[in-house]
């Protein structure tokens, strides 16, 4: 069976490291809020190019601390509304509709599965406060019009960074575009550690230090609450492992690159629609996900796992589908709805063998 993600296989190839730096957390008897969380937040800041980076407890967390934290400021108020992707994994939903903040959800582009960035400005209301980005599958969600549309109607850009560290958009990362970034850190994704995690980036101070707080019960100091926080902080064992592996992320993500090109120069069959990088630029991706387009998308990953091929699908139901939301189970995105019944996502990570990648190709090439 080629696996769709092998994480023992990604981590063994760090093992001696991760070990190693196991072993020296657990003998120093500190393990929250120590020089590991600190080292990794400002490795992670200096990656991004960000001025802040704030660790915790995961990627949810991450986007739900972003926007506690203007709730906080004054910046958003309880109903306020926030443009997102219809599209996009349900943690980016429940990041708005935890605050008591409204998603508004905009339909993606179909050929590269981001946010159209030409129909936000239709759903901009006096209400909006905020556009969460999200660049899925690991694509850069960005454009000049989207700078534009965000000062000329005074609006934040969050960014979703769970899918895409790593992506460069002229010279900016993924991270450092809008005025904040989520990201997560669980184990499946481009950077993950060996359990929960996530962090947030900014240039602004003043949010970065609110977060800090309210991911540490609203604390600034220990024993003086400032608000009504979380108990959202990283571990200083996962900390560790994430300066481990930070350091091999660029390489991963371009044997990921490698991948994905082959894939989309061999990938011969009509009834399979490949995925579309929305800039010439390549840097723009990293492939957390490769993701094709099929109408008997059922059929084919039946087929695939009869063949040995382990896929996934990212995702079957969209956030305005799903139980948890039935208040708006009766909106329409037929752009949305037609992705979640024609999308499959192939293996792609950086521990596949070349005999691997060649034989999916073979395979699906074989698929009528
Ligand atoms: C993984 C992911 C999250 C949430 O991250 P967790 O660490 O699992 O909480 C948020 N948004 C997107 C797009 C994701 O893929």
């Amino acid at each position: 069976m080629i696996k769709f993600l092998d994480l023992q296989k990604i981590n063994q190839q760090y093992a001696n490291e991760l070990k190693q730096i196991a072993a020296d957390v657990i003998d120093s008897g500190w393990y929250l809020l120590g020089n590991r969380v600190q080292s990794f937040e400002t490795e992670l800041a200096q990656y991004i190019g960000a001025k802040h980076a704030v660790a915790c407890a995961n990627g949810l967390d991450a986007l739900r601390l972003i926007f506690k934290a203007y709730i906080e400021l004054g910046i958003m108020n309880e109903g306020d509304e926030i443009i997102v992707p219809a599209n996009t994994y349900i943690a980016s939903i429940l990041a708005i509709s935890d605050n008591r903040l409204t998603p508004v959800f905009v339909e993606p582009d179909f050929s590269n599965f981001n946010l159209d960035i030409n129909i936000i400005e239709a759903a901009i209301t006096p209400k909006t406060k905020a556009i969460l980005v999200v660049h899925l599958y690991g694509q850069i969600c960005w454009s000049e019009q989207l700078e534009t549309l965000a000062k000329k109607y005074n609006l934040k850009i969050v960014e979703d960074n769970a899918q895409a560290i790593g992506a460069v958009f002229k010279n900016e990362k993924a991270g450092n575009l809008g005025d904040a970034a989520g990201f997560s850190f669980y184990p499946g994704k481009n950077l993950g550690s060996l359990g929960d995690s996530g962090a947030v980036t900014t240039n602004d101070g003043n949010l970065a230090k609110t977060i800090r707080a309210l991911a540490n019960y609203g604390s600034t100091q220990k024993y003086v609450n400032e608000y009504q926080g979380l108990n959202s902080r990283m571990d200083e064992i996962q900390a560790a492992f994430l300066s481990v592996k930070l350091k091999y992320l660029d390489s991963e993500n371009t044997i990921r690159r490698q991948i994905a090109s082959y894939y989309s120069s061999n990938i011969k069959n009509i009834k399979i629609t490949l995925p579309k990088i929305a800039a010439r630029n390549d840097e723009t991706h990293v492939w957390h996900l490769f993701v094709i387009r099929c109408k008997e998308r059922d059929n084919l990953q039946k087929y695939l796992t009869e063949n040995g091929v382990q896929t996934l699908i990212h995702y079957p139901i969209p956030p305005h589908k799903q139980n948890a939301y039935r208040n708006y189970n009766n909106l329409s995105f037929p752009l949305t709805e037609q992705i979640h019944s024609e999308v499959l996502s192939l293996p792609i990570s950086p521990v596949m063998a070349q005999e691997e990648i060649k034989k999916v190709v073979e395979i699906i090439n074989k698929y009528e």
